[in-house]
């Protein structure tokens, strides 16, 4: 038949609506798959496209995306702090977090969301039963995940932060920033073996944003004692290649409870997929396009270099 696509793909049309994604490189994401198949199941006229988009490039990538009646995009690393300038309006939680994750075109403007707060705190809700209100959270890391779960777990009613990171001072600006809007207590502290014992023993749940542990540097992880991994603290990993990593297989041997960064990807896509369609989108579609996008990757050939980082969406 005209115009069907080879492999029972869409029906692409002149009225096909188009979404994007934005980063660089973008050959390793899952999200153009968790992303058509949701729209596919829900037989919407859409589809979702990774756009390769240098640095230098994205002020005009943007731009381009807006001439071309894109609706909405998603916007992954490296680019979630530098499109934030590029875009005519925030929601307060991109703003607070200074990052952007999701794009909408809304009466022609670009709004700037950030759907990764929301979505850590709906996949703890929803895979590990977890409420934060009244919790202690050990943070590790301060790059644009961590200032997400940051502002969300603060929103959330945390009774204490504590923000381990690398370079000192951005767990310290974090920190500070936290503290200027919400009543928890916030403390910025090393990132190192001795601090993290301590801090653990104050701790109900430890999220890493490190990249530590992430494919295919597998054997890495955290500078964590062991031994202070103990129930009945809850041990949340944002990576999701491999699953599980070192730090959860670790924690789960340890008797905790664990959670991988698989729920969160997903509900950080869904979050968008519900801005940009204004449907509720089919999530469990969304995690088994995920998986099976994930355990392809496995069997690709290794690439080295950037596309070798794992998948960062
Ligand atoms: P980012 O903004 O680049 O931040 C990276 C963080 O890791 C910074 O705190 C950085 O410390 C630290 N870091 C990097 N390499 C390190 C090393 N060798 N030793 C110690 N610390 C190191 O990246 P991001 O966007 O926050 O992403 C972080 C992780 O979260 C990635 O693994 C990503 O895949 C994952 N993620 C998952 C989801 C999900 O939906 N599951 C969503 C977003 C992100 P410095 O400040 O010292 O540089």
């Amino acid at each position: 038949m005209l115009g069907k696509r080879l492999g029972g793909g869409p029906l692409l049309t002149g009225k096909t609506k188009v979404l994007g994604l934005l980063g660089w490189p973008v050959g390793h994401s899952v999200s153009p798959a968790m992303q058509n198949a949701a729209l596919a199941s829900l037989g919407l006229d859409y589809v979702y496209v990774p756009f390769n988009v240098a640095p230098a490039d994205l002020a005009q990538a943007v731009r381009g995306l807006a001439v071309l009646g894109v609706c909405g995009a998603n916007v992954t690393i490296p680019h979630k702090e530098a499109v934030f300038p590029l875009v005519e309006r925030l929601t307060p939680e991109a703003q607070a977090v200074g990052a952007v994750n999701t794009l909408v075109r809304e009466k022609g403007s670009w709004v700037g969301h950030n759907t990764d707060g929301e979505g850590f705190l709906e996949a703890l809700r929803e895979e590990a039963n977890f409420a934060l209100e009244g919790k202690r959270l050990l943070l590790l890391g301060a790059g644009g995940a961590a200032r997400a779960v940051a502002f969300a777990a603060a929103g959330a009613g945390v009774s204490l932060l504590l923000i381990a990171n690398r370079t000192p001072a951005r767990a310290h600006t974090l920190a500070e920033a936290l503290a200027r809007r919400f009543p928890c207590r916030v403390r910025a502290i090393p990132l190192e073996r001795g601090s993290l014992a301590a801090a653990l023993a104050e701790t109900d749940v430890l999220v890493n944003t490190l990249p530590l542990g992430m494919y295919p540097q597998v054997e890495a992880m955290p500078p964590l004692p062991p031994e202070a991994l103990e129930p009945p603290l809850l041990v949340c990993d944002l990576i999701y290649n491999p699953r599980p990593t070192k730090l959860l297989s670790l924690a789960a041997s340890r008797g905790c409870c664990t959670l991988d960064g698989l729920p969160m990807l997903v509900a950080q896509g869904a979050l968008a997929f519900a801005l940009w369609t204004g449907r509720k989108a089919p999530k469990e579609i969304m995690r088994r396009a995920a998986e099976a996008a994930l355990a392809a990757r496995q069997g690709e050939p290794r690439l080295g270099g950037a596309e070798e980082e794992g998948a960062r969406d």
